[in-house]
């Protein structure tokens, strides 16, 4: 039998929902339950896909192409179970199917509404595919009293109705604000969310409260009282150090407790030593290195959610802690690049879009070249660095990217027909933005002997998540591999370079797609504890 969790938010936002409820999922798996997350999100954009990565931070991909919200990074590297396209919806995709539905003739002359129509369609989103499944915990994005949020808490009111409380659970976070003047903790916010939510039709069974002090046992029953919860379901959810802390300590706060109480579900104690391992690593590594990220959006960390995550995990696998140097690319137009990078012990380039900047980048991979520093180049990196061996090792000029204007010399170029399997996809230069990617999982075939095939295991073929629309231009491999760049990972028909490095250089490998979205904390990504590895011995050099 599967039973749906619900997750809402109130107060404020960026209260860790996400987390809240990757952690849940992660300390019921760890009672041996399978479980799946979800996100519905409020705004009409049909995904976050062509949302700035300022506004909204990292679109996060899944195997089966979907971009979606970061929260679903969150449950991958929580629980390892990887997300697919039927775990993300916003309200602008329920509605563009509805109103698709509704051209089609689909609702036979009725008058199209929000109910039951819309609901309706966020009601089969949250119950479809869950075959299986034990716990499906979905989380409602935004915060309740926002006017967009209404058609979904009204469908996950609904859903409680019509499976009972055996099946379903709500359970609202909020925050516990400390008013240092009164020295006090406060109690109201709280109460008035839960009124909110209440006034909806929702009745909360638990309250996590964010706080930043203990919450004296005083506060908890006013709020089980005003809240109308049982005092154990008031559960505190004090700051922690690391986020790895995050299942620990909601579990010594018994909220995975009371939802198998609520679900009347046998109480053993879960089996958390693999957190506590991870939590334990984190704390007390034996060494540090530092990482130089060489991109546009520094001072937006959410944008880079995913791969600060992995260099962590790339840190927990060689037990070191890997301090991340955010530099923004433009610095090096100005300025020259060695004072910022000379002390680093590895040198990334990240995932991005448009010109902007890439000048810097480009320095960036030519320093780390040129000064045998560990370099790791993602997608828009690789591509930067294939651009940059162009220029300075075969010796053309002016090689570019078609990203930035027609160029006489297109290393990098967009490519309209692709393989997938044995299928061909093709996209056009005026497509929608959204149609225009190459997304999800594709296989790369690695050639053996090379470093990444030994890096992978021995691995003959890989798969891994990609999201970019320009590929490096096969009309320049051989030039390029005469330079001494080898292209040790290319696409099953051979036709698209996923992978290239530099054999002759302690560590400079460049690759198409996204291996940071598939790394987890007690899984780290092999590509990622082999750069922090190698970043470790720079640093005994330097
Ligand atoms: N802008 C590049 C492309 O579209 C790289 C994209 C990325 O780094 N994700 O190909």
């Amino acid at each position: 039998m599967t039973r749906f969790i619900f997750i809402t938010g109130g107060v404020v936002s960026s209260l860790g929902k996400g987390l809240a409820s990757a952690a849940l999922g992660a300390l019921l798996q760890a009672r041996g339950y399978k479980v799946r997350l979800r996100k519905l999100d409020p705004y009409l954009n049909v995904d976050p896909g062509t949302m700035s990565p300022y506004q909204h931070g990292e679109v996060y991909v899944t195997d089966d192409g979907a971009e979606t919200d970061l929260d679903l990074g969150h449950y991958e590297r929580f629980t390892g179970v990887p997300a697919r396209k039927s775990d993300s919806v916003t309200t602008g995709r329920i509605y563009s199917n509805v109103l698709a539905k509704e051209r089609r003739g689909d609702y036979l002359g009725a008058t199209v509404q929000v109910i039951p129509h819309v609901t309706d369609a966020i009601k089969e989103f949250v119950l479809a595919e869950t075959e299986g499944e034990d716990f499906v915990l979905c989380e409602i994005g935004g915060t309740v009293g926002d006017i967009e949020s209404l058609p979904f808490l009204e469908a996950i009111r609904q859903v409680g109705n019509e499976l009972g409380r055996e099946r379903t659970l709500f359970i609202h976070l909020t925050l516990v604000p400390y008013i240092r003047s009164a020295g006090e903790l406060k109690t109201k916010p709280t109460q008035h969310s839960v009124k909110e939510l209440q006034s909806l039709g929702i009745q909360p069974d638990i309250v996590v409260c964010r706080t930043e002090m203990e919450i004296p046992a005083e506060s908890r029953k006013k709020i089980a009282l005003f809240c109308n919860v049982k005092p154990e379901n008031v559960v505190q959810a004090l700051d922690v150090d690391t986020i790895y802390q995050v299942p620990v300590a909601y579990h010594g706060q018994g909220l995975d407790t009371q939802v198998v109480r609520h679900f009347g579900l046998e109480e053993k104690e879960p089996d958390l030593s693999r957190w506590k391992g991870i939590v334990q690593r984190v704390r007390q590594p034996e060494g540090e290195v530092s990482i130089a990220i060489v991109g546009k959006y520094m001072n937006l960390r959410d944008s880079y959610k995913s791969l600060a995550e992995a260099l962590t995990h790339g840190g927990i696998a060689n037990n070191v802690r890997v301090k991340l140097d955010w530099i923004d690319s433009v610095v090096f137009e100005k300025e020259d690049a060695v004072q910022h990078l000379e002390h680093v012990h590895g040198i990334l380039v990240p995932g991005g879009f448009g010109e902007r900047g890439t000048e810097g980048k480009i320095s960036a991979a030519q320093f780390a070249r040129e000064r045998e520093v560990p370099y790791f180049g993602i997608c828009f990196g690789m591509q930067m660095a294939v651009i940059e061996a162009t220029r300075h090792l075969v010796g053309i000029k002016n090689a570019s990217s078609t990203e930035f204007g027609p160029t006489p010399e297109p290393v990098v170029g967009l490519l309209t027909e692709w393989m997938r399997g044995n299928q061909v996809e093709r996209r056009n230069a005026e497509d929608d933005l959204g149609g225009t990617m190459r997304l999800g999982a594709y296989e790369a075939k690695l050639a053996t002997g090379s470093r990444v095939y030994e890096i992978y295991g021995n691995a003959t073929s890989i798969s891994e998540r990609h999201r970019h629309r320009y590929e490096v231009n096969p009309a320049y491999v051989d030039r390029l591999e005469a330079a001494g760049m080898i292209f040790s990972g290319m696409s099953p028909d051979g036709s698209l370079p996923e992978i290239i490095e530099i054999p002759d250089h302690p560590w400079f490998i460049g690759v198409q797609y996204h291996p940071e979205l598939k790394s987890k904390p007690f899984e780290p990504h092999p590509l990622f504890t082999s750069f922090v590895k190698a970043a470790v011995e720079q640093s005994r050099l330097v």
